[in-house]
């Protein structure tokens, strides 16, 4: 059969090995294997949330609101914007299809960050756009305006906390790329991991509120990382009302769950889990942080719920990395991005321990 061409240029989302292939192929018991590859969060789902499950599992026949109504207002009440400026999505994944979807063909392009989310592509891709990325993997004023003068992209990503890094973007900066661009272009602000920016320094805290005033930028936010409902899959952009109408023509009916609609209210209503697994986080990494120094090696100053290794010549992280899993450990190995560096998300204290034991263990 012969496929779209444009398939010819896509390589796969590989995401986080499970569990269960590590218990497959190495035979490793469950309970012994850590999972810190995914950026998931570490202390599980807030109880509250398992419960909003439980007491709604006899609705589950039922389609959701497809207005949304209830989980708008309380996402606008969080973030002082009106229910026209939001459109949620099946994690914010979904809000980033929207986007492409809307804007990009094949005489297009976008312009992001040399490492970063691997979505922006594969989603540009699909649409036969082109994809330009900056010379650095930080998002450099420069790097961003000189490519933007010379490509003159339809999209610019902008992933502040940036993933696979760690880093971040000051606000200012951002807003300078922003009224560097013209109307033309849009800005997409990604701020899946911004509770942790926001907690560890003020300067690097964005909130859609901040970028409303702009006809061509939109921002992007997950109930995936810090709230823990990765599973749940439940995302959203906030963005000018004109801008929302048009994402909202590509949008399937019904695209969330009930449950998710559920359980995406619930953890409006309540900042405490959050605050509490941010607390754990800043504790951890700082281990994490001094194992590096202690072992000789560098790493990227983070801003999210994982922090990226960087290694020189003499260690490898392909081979770091499958060492690991041999021993029930996974992790994400950044070599596909070019990068000789390893992503760890942070666990648990019990979680980090196992990974300090193993890797000190692999690398010695
Ligand atoms: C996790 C992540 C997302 C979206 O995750 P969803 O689970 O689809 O909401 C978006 N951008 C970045 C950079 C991420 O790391």
């Amino acid at each position: 059969m012969k496929f779209n061409k444009v398939l010819e240029t896509i390589r796969t989302y590989e995401a986080g090995k499970p569990i269960e292939l590590v218990v497959r192929e190495f035979g490793i018991d469950a309970k012994d294997v850590v999972k810190l590859a995914s950026n998931e969060n570490p202390i599980g789902t807030n109880p509250a949330i398992a419960k909003v499950i439980r007491s709604n599992a006899d609705i589950a026949h039922l389609y959701p609101d497809d207005s949304m109504f209830e989980l708008k207002a309380a996402l606008g009440a969080k973030f002082s914007v009106g229910e026209k400026n939001i459109i949620i999505g099946a994690g914010s994944d979904q809000v980033l299809e929207f986007i492409s979807r809307a804007l990009l063909n094949e005489e297009t392009s976008i312009l992001m960050s040399a490492v970063t989310f691997a979505m922006y592509e594969i989603y540009a891709r699909q649409m036969g756009a082109q994809v330009i990325r900056t010379k650095s993997w930080e998002h450099k004023y420069d790097e961003f305006i000189e490519a933007y003068e010379e490509h003159k992209p339809k999209i610019i990503y902008i992933c502040t906390p940036n993933n696979p890094t760690g880093d971040a973007t000051e606000r200012e900066e951002v807003l300078k790329i922003i009224e560097a661009v013209d109307q033309d272009t849009l800005v997409v602000v990604d701020g899946a991991y911004m509770e942790y920016a926001a907690a560890k320094d003020a300067k690097y805290a964005i909130t859609p509120k901040d970028l409303l005033g702009y006809e061509n930028v939109i921002y992007l936010g997950t109930f995936s990382k810090a709230h823990g409902l990765g599973g749940m899959r439940v995302g959203y952009g906030i963005a000018p009302a004109g801008l929302i109408g048009e994402l909202y023509k590509m949008r399937p009916p019904f695209n969330i769950t009930t449950l998710s609609l559920c359980v995406a209210i619930e953890a409006c209503k309540d900042n405490t889990f959050v605050e509490k697994s941010i607390a754990l986080h800043q504790e951890q990494i700082k281990r994490y942080e001094v194992f590096a120094k202690e072992h000789g090696f560098a790493y990227i100053d983070s801003y999210t719920n994982f922090i990226t290794y960087l290694f020189d010549d003499r260690m490898d992280s392909t081979e770091i990395a499958d060492a690991l899993l041999r021993r029930g450990v996974i992790i994400r190995n950044l070599a596909s991005y070019g990068m000789n560096a390893l992503r760890i998300t942070i666990g648990t204290e019990a979680q980090n321990n196992i990974f300090f034991k193993h890797f000190s263990e692999v690398i010695s």
